[in-house]
C-alpha cells in the first residue's frame, strides 16, 4: 500500500510500455465504435467505455482514480464545480419531501444551496450546531431524513466537524454521512476513515492549488448498505427505468452503485461536467499537494502565532492554536495540520481593518482562499458590506473579522507584511 505522497504523484494513471508519461488530455466529446451493437453495449451499462464526454472522459475519469485512492474509496467521479459535487452528492439520494440534516458550520454556497435551492425542490433541511450534543442531534431527523452532511473544517467559521459523533448519529438512522473535505484535502484528514460514507470536495481550493480551474468531486467509501436501508433509497434499490430497469445497487454493488447513479442518471441529465483541461490542471496541482499542504499548514501555524503574540488583534481563530474551542479536534482527527485558513479581528473594528487590509502588499484582497498566493477578505467591507455591525454579528460575521488564506511565499515575509500593514492601519 503506497503513502498518500505516492499516490498524490502517481495514483490513478499507470502507462503502458511506451505511452505518455503525463496523462493525456482527451479533448474529444465523443468516441468512436466499429458497430452500434459494441456502443449499445456501453448504453446499456453491459460493458464499460466512453461514448459521450458529458458522462465520461478518460482524462476526467483518471484523475477521480487518483481522489478515490486518496480519500480510501471505491468509486469517484469529477464534477464542474464544487457546488455540482455538493448537489449531485445530495440530489442522487434525496427527492421532493426528503430531508437533509446538517452542520450550520458550512460554506455559505453550500447553505444556500440547501435552504434556498433544494427547499424549492421540495426537499427541508435542519441546520444543527456543529457542538451539539448527541440528544440535540438526534432530535434533528425525521422519518423523511436521507442523509447528513457536515464539513471538516467548515469555511470560513474554521470549526471542526466531529466526524464519529455525526456519523453514529447517521448510522443510527439509517442514513449516510457526507463530508465536504475541501479544506483539510485527504492529505491531512481522510474522513471515510473515521465513519463517513461519501466525502465531497471543491477541487479549486487546495487540490487544485494555483487558482487556475474550479472544479469539483464526489467519493463514495462503499461502505454504506444501501440494500438494508432498501426503502430509503428507492433510486439505488429499485429499478431505474430511465435506464433499462437496471437496479444500480444489485448492478454494480455497494462499491459502485452510488457514483454509477450519479453519472449514469444525474450527469446525464444535469450536465455539470468538467473539462478534460481543467481535470489535467487539477491533476498537476494534486502531483504536489502533499509537500504543499505541509507548508501551507506550517506557514499559517507561524502567522497564527505571531498574529496572537500581537497586542493591535482583538482575536484569532486557528485551530491549530491551543487557544481554538475546536483544537483537540483538530489534533484527533488532523495531527499534521488543518489547512491554511486563519480569521482574526483587527482592533479598532471595522475601520482599521479596512485600513489595514489597503496597506497590504503582499497579500492580496480577493474572495478566493487555499491557493499558492496569500490573500485575504474583509467580510464587513466586501461582501457584507450593505450590512450594519448589528446585522454582521447575526450573520455570524464580527465587523473586525478578516480572513487570510496563507499561500506558499515565505512566512516570515508575510508576518512583515501584516506587521507594517497593522503599524499603517495604527496611524
Ligand atoms: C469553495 C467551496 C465550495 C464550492 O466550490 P466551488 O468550486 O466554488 O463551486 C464548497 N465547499 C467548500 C468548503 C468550499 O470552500
Amino acid at each position: 500500500m503506497a503513502g498518500i505522497g505516492t499516490k498524490c504523484v502517481q495514483a490513478g494513471y499507470t502507462p503502458k510500455n511506451g505511452e505518455p508519461r503525463q496523462i493525456p488530455i482527451i479533448e474529444s466529446t465523443t468516441f468512436k465504435y466499429d458497430t452500434g451493437d459494441a456502443m449499445g453495449a456501453l448504453f446499456d451499462l453491459e460493458a464499460s467505455g466512453y461514448f459521450y464526454s458529458r458522462l465520461q472522459n478518460p482524462t476526467c475519469d483518471a484523475v477521480a482514480a487518483k481522489i478515490a485512492a486518496l480519500e480510501g474509496g471505491t468509486a469517484a467521479m469529477l464534477t464542474s464545480s464544487g457546488q455540482a459535487a455538493s448537489f449531485l452528492a445530495m440530489f442522487n439520494l434525496c427527492s421532493a419531501g426528503d430531508h437533509v440534516v446538517s452542520s450550520s458550520a458550512i460554506y455559505g454556497g453550500t447553505y444556500n444551496l440547501l435552504a434556498v435551492t433544494m427547499k424549492r425542490m421540495g426537499i427541508s433541511s435542519t441546520f444543527v450546531s456543529p457542538d451539539c450534543t448527541e440528544e440535540e442531534l438526534e432530535a434533528a431527523f425525521t422519518p423523511e431524513t436521507k442523509l447528513v452532511f457536515g464539513e471538516t473544517v467548515a469555511n470560513p467559521a474554521l470549526n471542526v466537524l466531529d466526524i464519529e459523533k455525526f456519523a453514529r448519529a447517521a448510522h443510527r438512522h439509517g442514513v449516510p454521512l457526507i463530508v465536504d473535505n475541501t479544506f483539510p484535502t485527504p492529505v491531512n484528514c481522510r474522513p471515510m476513515e473515521w465513519g463517513a460514507d461519501i466525502v465531497t470536495h471543491s477541487t479549486t481550493k487546495y487540490m487544485d492549488g494555483h487558482g487556475s480551474a474550479v472544479g469539483g468531486a464526489i467519493i463514495d467509501s462503499g461502505k454504506f448498505d444501501w440494500m438494508a436501508h432498501a426503502d430509503k433509497f428507492p433510486g439505488l434499490c429499485t429499478p431505474d427505468e430511465s435506464y433499462h430497469g437496471i437496479t444500480y445497487a444489485e448492478k454494480f454493488g455497494q462499491g459502485g452503485a452510488f457514483i454509477t447513479k450519479a453519472t449514469a442518471q444525474l450527469m446525464r441529465d444535469l450536465g455539470v461536467t468538467p473539462s478534460p483541461m481543467s481535470a489535467y490542471l487539477l491533476n498537476l496541482g494534486l502531483e504536489s499537494l502533499h509537500v504543499r499542504m505541509a507548508r501551507h499548514c506550517a506557514s499559517a501555524q507561524k502567522v497564527a502565532e505571531f498574529l496572537a503574540a500581537n497586542d493591535a488583534i482583538a482575536w484569532v481563530n486557528y485551530p491549530g492554536l491551543p487557544s481554538s474551542k475546536d483544537h483537540a479536534l483538530a489534533v484527533k482527527y488532523m495531527p499534521n495540520g488543518t489547512c491554511g485558513v486563519i480569521s482574526f479581528g483587527v482592533r479598532g473594528g471595522r475601520a482599521a481593518a479596512g485600513r489595514f487590509m489597503e496597506a497590504l502588499r503582499l497579500i492580496a484582497i480577493e474572495t478566493h482562499v487555499a491557493d499558492a498566493r496569500s490573500c485575504c477578505l474583509h467580510p464587513a467591507t466586501t461582501t457584507h458590506r450593505q450590512m450594519n455591525d448589528d446585522e454582521l454579528l447575526a450573520a455570524g460575521v464580527s465587523a473586525d473579522l478578516v480572513r487570510l488564506s496563507v499561500g506558499l511565499e515565505d512566512a516570515d515575509d508575510l508576518i512583515a507584511d501584516i506587521s507594517a500593514a497593522l503599524a499603517a492601519a495604527a496611524k
